[in-house]
């Protein structure tokens, strides 16, 4: 479903990420660690059409992100193109990025309107749905300075579901969450991994969760793919000494 091939991404002289090659299978989990700074937000964030490759390709279910073939040669895709492929995509960020001069509802309806543009009762019913099933029914009406940070986080896990993406990214979801709320948002993320149908980049810093729900771990470094493989083979087999120094610090 998701298809990286020799992408590059460069900051002014800072190349960031030197060439990853990675492929996603339909409802595959694929957890991305590494340490900070290695180019895991970049990748999930050039997923969401966020930033854009300074060199090579990205597909999402065959067809090319930030790309188009015109008279059989690439081009830079417009933004009409864009716009369609980024409603296959989802994105939960660390710091939520709610809006908040809306209420929960509004928060969750917004895309489904403007961009899919569904009628107000279809959004409300498929928003109401979905924060049905983040634990969040009985706070439709309140506003996101009045929650806690688990219960913004499933906000804005509800409000990227309701696009019904191909893809989830969830980008260190819990980082910025006190110990306790942890808990909640990661079971949230348990429940929709475990329906099973869509595919998942879940960029985290929480090695057990990565192990538990995982089908496939990546560990990134310096801008590249370092080594990947099942949770078996990534935590308890580490191969590289890079991979065996940088698990030490979660031991
Ligand atoms: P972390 O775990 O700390 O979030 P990461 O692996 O997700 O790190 P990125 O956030 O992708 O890493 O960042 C990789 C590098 O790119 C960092 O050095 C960062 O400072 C730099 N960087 C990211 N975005 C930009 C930007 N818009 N402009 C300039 N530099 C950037």
């Amino acid at each position: 479903i998701v298809k990286y091939a020799g992408v590059t991404k460069s900051y002014g002289d800072l190349q960031v990420l030197k060439g990853i090659d990675l492929e996603m299978q339909p409802g595959e989990k694929v957890a991305v660690i590494g340490p900070s700074g290695s180019g895991k937000t970049t990748m999930g964030r050039m997923l969401m059409t966020l930033e854009e490759p300074t060199e090579g390709t990205i597909e999402l279910d065959g067809e090319l992100l930030w790309h188009m073939e015109e008279k059989g040669k690439l081009v830079r895709a417009n933004e009409k193109h864009l716009h369609r492929m980024r409603c296959n995509v989802g994105m939960v960020f660390q710091h939520f990025n709610l809006f908040p001069h809306m209420n929960v509802l509004r928060n969750v309806t917004e895309a489904p309107r403007k961009v899919l543009g569904l009628s107000k009762e279809e959004a409300e019913e498929r928003a109401v749905s979905m924060l049905g099933k983040v634990g969040l029914a009985d706070k439709l009406k309140m506003h996101p300075s009045n929650l806690s940070g688990g219960q913004k986080q499933r906000v804005a896990i509800a409000r990227a579901l309701v696009m019904r993406p191909k893809v989830m990214v969830f980008d260190e979801v819990t980082s910025a969450l006190d110990p306790e709320l942890v808990g909640e948002v990661l079971e949230v993320i348990r429940e929709i991994a475990e329906e099973g149908e869509m595919a998942m980049m879940l960029i985290t810093h929480e090695m057990d969760f990565a192990k538990e729900i995982a089908d496939r771990v990546i560990f990134g470094a310096d801008g590249r793919i370092v080594e990947q493989g099942t949770p078996e083979e990534i935590f308890d087999h580490p191969k590289s000494e890079r991979l065996q120094s940088f698990l030490q610090r979660f031991r």
